[in-house]
């Protein structure tokens, strides 16, 4: 395969939860992790907006509680979806999300004083920035191309959705593969080199927002997905949902106090209900402590392992109907798979491991690939596969997680390609003009399993502007699934002989050109703002380094004695005026920290100069 792709190229996992960023290290055969500016290998999920900066990553998380209207996660779970679809999820958030134009929702923040609105693809650009930035770092050069992860389970919208977001985040998205998919290959690179016997893996992706299976059947180096199956809205943090309640419930019974209108409690009360269920996947009993939760009330408590299981288990047994789905789907027996792969942070939780093992009768279960990690390491070495020259090709066949249909007479859903077809795929399809100088027809796309088409998803409302004819003009439309899993339509009509292409256009299109326009315009100058946030702290990280230096000189003996009395006064001025900056004037402009620092330093350097020369 020709490799088209120039410079480097990194595989991005952007989870619900925690991204993470990987790089394919040709010296070392194998793909990097790479750790942020904080040193950890993934990076939460979470931007925050202050009255004088905007925080992505752990510097978001870390503020979360004292900032909550304005701390933003989870847009991976308003990605690609309309308002009305999110109205469970927006209960549970402390960020106000409304419905904007044509039912998408906006996420409302208070940044630097003043209102601001963004789309979901945009706090997810800002994500990917972020995951770009610390990719940037490491490989001291910039960065490009990126192949990014999506729940197998993403439909077409949510798929489109997060390519906009690379597109807004400055990246060149040289593919979108399934998450499941991605770690199978880390798991086939990492575990099962050279496997030339057939193997059936299935995977199990158990995440924050997102839970994804996915059957596979791995020969040498190809990767052939037979079924795929999941859920966009169950996690990790439906479990800390669940923890969280039964805390409010009991600490209202013990204290008489409801701390559910409150979003810094809660938020606190999340964080260790979250360390909590992180316990209980080793211990079967976990502490919760939380110093003044509400009105200086401590929450002093505890969970046991079977608590927490007997409150998520209808969740956990959601996830076990998913995977028994799957196997239907497939018309594979569970007995015949080799190994079954646990990855995604909450597939830790022991009680899926004896629900796994009952329903694979006893089989052992695969835990040995970093579960935080394979997705991203999955992603990276598709990301060089495409773009670098010495790695073995891997051949990916996936499938599309939903059907894919039009509306017919009657509301009925029309199916084209079922779900679990291969991709890429094209499927064409001929309709018929109703009446005579018919000039427009109206086509209808729909995704899901309903056989009443208005009760599935509609994808997009194609109006086709068509050539005065009698009735009964056939018009070809073509349905093509790229290998991203995304659907792109085309029409041709045949008169006289001759074949014309007739524009589509999508009157329910996501993002118009001149919207994604504006938002990479924004997405330019927030970067363009940290940038020079950046340099102000380093020059006044630069101003403090010096000061601190020439205390020191002043106060060593030998020198500061010799320092003439003139001179000394100056500088002890200067030290003042730069404490004085220092402390009280965050709202000077860079080159005044610089201008100061220059001067200070000519100061000093021509007072050290008379002593060296004895004057
Ligand atoms: P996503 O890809 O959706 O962002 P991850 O795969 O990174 O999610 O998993 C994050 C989720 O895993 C979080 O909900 C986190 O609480 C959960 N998690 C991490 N470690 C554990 C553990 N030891 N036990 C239970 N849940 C865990
Ligand atoms: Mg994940």
């Amino acid at each position: 395969m020709a490799k088209k792709y120039e410079g480097p190229a990194i595989g991005i996992d952007l989870g619900t939860t925690y991204s993470c960023v990987a790089v394919w290290q040709e010296q070392n055969n194998r793909a990097e992790i790479i750790h942020n500016d904080q040193g950890n290998r993934i990076t939460p999920s979470f931007v925050a907006f202050t009255h004088d900066q905007r925080l992505i990553g752990d510097a978001a998380k870390n503020q979360a509680a004292s900032n909550p209207s304005n701390t933003i996660y989870d847009a991976k779970r308003l990605i690609g979806r309309k308002y009305k679809d999110i109205q469970n999820d927006i209960q549970l958030w402390p960020f106000k999300v409304i419905a904007g134009i044509d039912d998408n929702p906006w996420i409302l923040v208070n940044y630097k004083g003043k209102e601001k609105h963004f789309f979901a693809e945009e706090i997810s650009a800002m994500l990917l920035t972020k995951m770009r930035e610390i990719a940037a770092k490491f490989l001291e050069s910039p960065v490009k191309n990126a192949v990014i992860t999506v729940p197998a389970y993403f439909n077409d919208s949510q798929r489109k959705a997060t390519v906009d977001a690379g597109t807004v985040a400055g990246l060149n998205v040289m593919r979108i593969i399934n998450e499941p998919t991605a770690a199978a290959i880390a798991y086939g690179l990492q575990k099962r080199t050279n496997c030339t016997e057939k193997r059936n893996i299935f995977i199990f992706d158990l995440g924050g927002g997102t839970f994804d299976v996915s059957l596979l059947t791995i020969k040498n180096n190809v990767f052939e997905v037979k079924a795929v199956a999941g859920d966009t809205h169950l996690g990790g943090e439906d479990f800390d949902n669940r923890m969280m309640n039964h805390f409010v419930e009991e600490f209202k019974r013990k204290k008489k106090v409801d701390i559910s209108g409150n979003p810094g409690s809660l938020r606190r009360l999340r964080n260790s209900c979250e360390r909590a269920k992180r316990i209980l996947s080793f211990a079967v009993v976990a502490t919760i402590e939380v110093n003044a939760l509400f009105q200086g009330i401590d929450l002093s408590s505890s969970i046991t392992r079977a608590k927490f299981e007997d409150i998520n288990m209808d969740l956990f047994e959601k996830c076990m109907d998913i995977v028994n789905r799957c196997f239907v789907d497939s018309g594979m027996d569970k007995s015949s798979v080799d190994d079954v792969v646990l990855i995604g942070g909450s597939s830790r939780i022991p009680k899926l491991h004896q629900l796994l093992q009952e329903f694979f009768e006893g089989k052992e279960l695969c835990m040995s690939i970093n579960p935080d990690e394979a997705v991203a390491y999955g992603a990276a070495v598709h990301a060089a596969m495409l773009s670098v020259k010495s790695i073995p090709n891997i051949l990916l066949r996936d499938v599309i997680p939903l059907s894919l249909g039009t509306s017919i007479k009657g509301d009925i859903m029309d199916v084209l390609v079922p779900r679990n077809t291969s991709v890429p795929i094209t499927k064409k399809k001929t309709y018929f003009t109703d009446v005579d100088n018919q000039s427009r027809v109206l086509i209808k796309v729909y995704e899901g399993e309903s056989s009443i088409a208005s009760e599935n998803n509609l994808l997009g409302l194609f109006s086709l502007s068509l050539p005065l004819a009698p009735r009964g003009l056939p018009i070809q439309v073509c349905f093509a699934i790229d290998k991203d899993g995304i659907l792109n339509l085309s029409a041709e009509e045949e008169t006289g002989g001759n074949k014309k292409n007739i524009m589509l256009t999508n009157e329910k299109e996501r993002l118009s050109t001149e919207e994604l326009e504006r938002m990479i315009q924004e997405a330019e100058n927030f970067e363009a703002e940290d940038t020079k946030l950046e340099h102000k702290a380093k020059a006044m990280n630069d101003l403090n380094d010096y000061l601190c230096h020439v205390r020191k000189v002043i106060s060593d003996n030998d020198v500061g004695s010799l320092i003439c009395p003139v001179d000394k006064l100056k500088i002890y001025t200067a030290v003042v005026k730069s404490q004085n900056l220092l402390d009280g004037n965050k709202h000077e402009e860079t080159h005044v920290f610089v201008d100061f620092l220059k001067e200070f330093q000519n100061m000093v350097d021509s007072a050290l100069y008379k002593i060296s020369k004895g004057v």
